[in-house]
Parts: C-alpha cells; structure tokens; sequence
C-alpha cells in the first residue's frame, strides 16, 4: 500500500491574520471575484477588514450570508449565486458548517477554495471532507472531496474573542487524534485518502497531545482575557493544523466511533462535537487497557480544561441498560472506525469500556476533592 499525506497547499495564522488575507490569496496565484460564503457573526467581525484587504489586493467580492445548516439546498443556493457573481474562488468564514459548505460549493464547481475559520472548536478546516445535515440536523452524509483547501487563514485575534466552550471542544477533538493515529498506523489501516500512514502524520499527531498537554490551560487563560499569548498560538495550531492533518493522514479508530454512537443519545445531543470525542478518547483507552499512568494523564487533562470525564458531563447522568445498547450498536455498525482497533469489539465490550470510562472519571473527581 502506498503511503499517502495530505495537507491544505498554504496555511496561515496569526493575529490580525485578516488584513493580509488579500495579500495571501494574490500570493498563490487565486483570483476574485470572491463568493465569501459567512455566518453572522463572521460578517459583523470582518466586513470592515474585507473592505480594506480586498480593495489593497485588487480583488472583488459579494458576501452569501449562511442559513445556519450545511445542507444540499444551502450548498446548491450558494452554487447558482457564485454562478451569478462569476466567482473564481469560494471562500468561508465562520464555524465548521460554513466551511463545509464552502468546500463543497467549491468542489462542485471545481473552484479553489479558502478556509477561514473564526473559532477553533474542530479539526475539519484543513481537511477535504464535509459533513452534510438534513434541515432537521442529522447527519446524512460525508463527502470526500479531490482536493483540500487552498488556503487556510486562522486569525488568532478572532479566536481569542470566541467563547472558552468552542476552544475547549476542539481540544476534545484533539485528544483523540494520537490515540487513533496510533492504532491505525500500528495496524497497517487505510487512511482517509486511502493510503497507508506516513512517519510524518505519526509525528505531528503526537506533537498534537503534547502540545494540548503543555498549552491547553495557558491558552484557556489567553481567551479569558481575550488577549493571544503563545499558549493560545500553539494551542490553536494544534486544534486545527496538527490535529486536522493527524486524523485525515493517519485515522480514526474507536474515540470517534464512540461519538458516533453518543449521538443516539438525546441528552447527550446538546454537547458539542469535540466534548463526545473526549468522553470517546477515556472509552478507548479503557477498551484497549491501556496502562493506568495514560488514562490517568487523560483524565487529568480533561478535567484540568473542563473537558467531559462521566457520563453525567455529557447529558446521560443515569444511562438505562437499554440506552448503553443502543449507544454501544451504533458505535460498532459494520465500517465503523472502532473496528480499526486491533481486536474484535462488540456491543458487549463496548458497553463494558464506557461503564469502566464513566466509573474512571467518578473516581477521578473523587479523588481531587479529598
Ligand atoms: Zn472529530
């Protein structure tokens, strides 16, 4: 099998990182016009800054607001206005569903697309992949697209505006990535381009944990004073590039499986995605019997955040038997990623490995508040 990497073609980031977006598309050769495709508050917090960067570069531009919903209705709307607007780039600005709907107005018209995302809750920026939702918010497919995006600008000064929740979840979502990364690549598994793992996806999965462990509460303190220190700087790379390249280079395994199957739990519905990745990555470890030391270095760190450790954090306080079965069945339907894993797992061992995670994270606040 051959080995296969793959990253955005440029990735910048900084504070203020918003002013020289002009500069940054003209530098890789992209021409407007520009269909920007943006959620509220995206708009509120950079149209002044569009004007400015845009008009500097030569570039024009028309701004699509975003419904709320990456949907195949909200992605084709937005197909027929960069017809409209003759655009020759597609770019997004907000959350991870207005860059996924940008990336796959993009790929449909096979346009080059840019990534700027205003808050660092997931890995999804970099990748080439959209989660695309009914209207009602279920998810109803993933679509791989050729190319990942051409740019990816994360203007730091944003991101240390935007509420501790969302930064907090995309430390979740980072937690996982070397847990994961690691079973696939141990295990000869298909990343998701299809190829096997390269020593590079290996080593920038692994920075992505250590750099969560070093520099998750620094940044958290960053954001509370809405000020960018280096803490926030690493920390937002690493939720974003490192754990973005780490999951769509290496792969996923039972961590993701698990969220999958959190989602059938209504009262686990309200959480975000990265804080069920969290809960996922304790489940793991307990299904894989990893050594006591990691799971408590887990722990530690996601109680240290403010990340889910039980059951209860993540709106199933007291999960019926029946509840765990149906968690634990959709979480091991045939092509999920926890069948990466190096063993046989079934609902039993499943069901087994989340009572264990819950009763590890009890004991774990218990022991802090002696
Ligand atoms: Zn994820």
């Amino acid at each position: 099998m051959l080995k296969v990497f793959c990253a955005p073609a440029r990735y910048t980031q900084g504070p203020d990182a918003t002013r020289q977006l002009g500069s940054e598309i003209k530098n890789l050769g992209l021409e407007g016009p520009i269909l920007i495709l943006a959620g509220g508050s995206a708009v509120r917090l950079l149209e002044k800054i569009w004007v400015d960067t845009f008009a500097q570069a030569g570039l024009s531009y028309t701004v699509l607001p975003f419904s709320g919903e990456c949907t195949v209705a909200e992605i084709q709307q937005g197909r027929e206005a960069a017809v409209a607007f003759k655009a020759r780039l597609i770019l997004g600005a907000g959350g991870g569903k207005v860059l996924d709907a940008a990336r796959a107005i993009a790929a449909e018209l096979e346009l080059p697309v840019v990534n700027c995302p205003t808050v660092a809750s997931s890995d999804a920026p970099c990748s080439a992949v959209s989660v695309i939702y009914s209207p009602e918010g279920l998810v109803e497919e993933y679509r791989f697209f050729r190319r990942n995006p051409d740019l990816v600008l994360v203007d730091t000064t944003l991101i240390a505006r935007s509420p501790a929740r969302l930064l907090i979840a995309g430390m979740g979502d980072a937690l996982a990535t070397w847990f994961e990364a690691k079973v696939c690549a141990e295990g000869g598994v298909k990343n998701l381009r299809g190829g096997a793992s390269t020593r590079s996806a290996l080593a920038l999965a692994e920075l992505c944990y250590k750099t969560l462990l070093a520099d998750g509460l620094g940044a958290l303190q960053a954001l509370r004073q809405q000020q960018v220190n280096e803490s926030l700087e690493r920390l937002v790379e690493a939720n974003t590039l490192l754990s973005g390249l780490g999951f769509e280079s290496a792969g996923l395994a039972a961590a993701h499986a698990v969220h999958n199957g959190l989602t059938t739990a209504p009262g686990a519905q309200r959480y975000l995605h990265g804080e069920k990745v969290a809960f996922g990555v304790i489940t793991q470890l307990l299904l894989e019997d990893q050594p006591e030391a990691i799971v408590q270095e887990v722990l530690g760190f996601s109680k240290s955040v403010g990340l889910p450790i039980t059951f209860a954090e993540i709106g199933i306080p007291y999960p019926t038997a029946s509840l765990l079965e149906t968690i634990a069945l959709r979480t091991t339907v045939a092509g999920e990623t926890i069948h990466h894993e190096p063993f046989p797992v079934t609902p039993q061992t499943v069901i087994a490995a989340l009572r264990a995670a819950d009763a590890a994270g009890a004991a774990f606040h218990r022991a802090q508040t002696l």
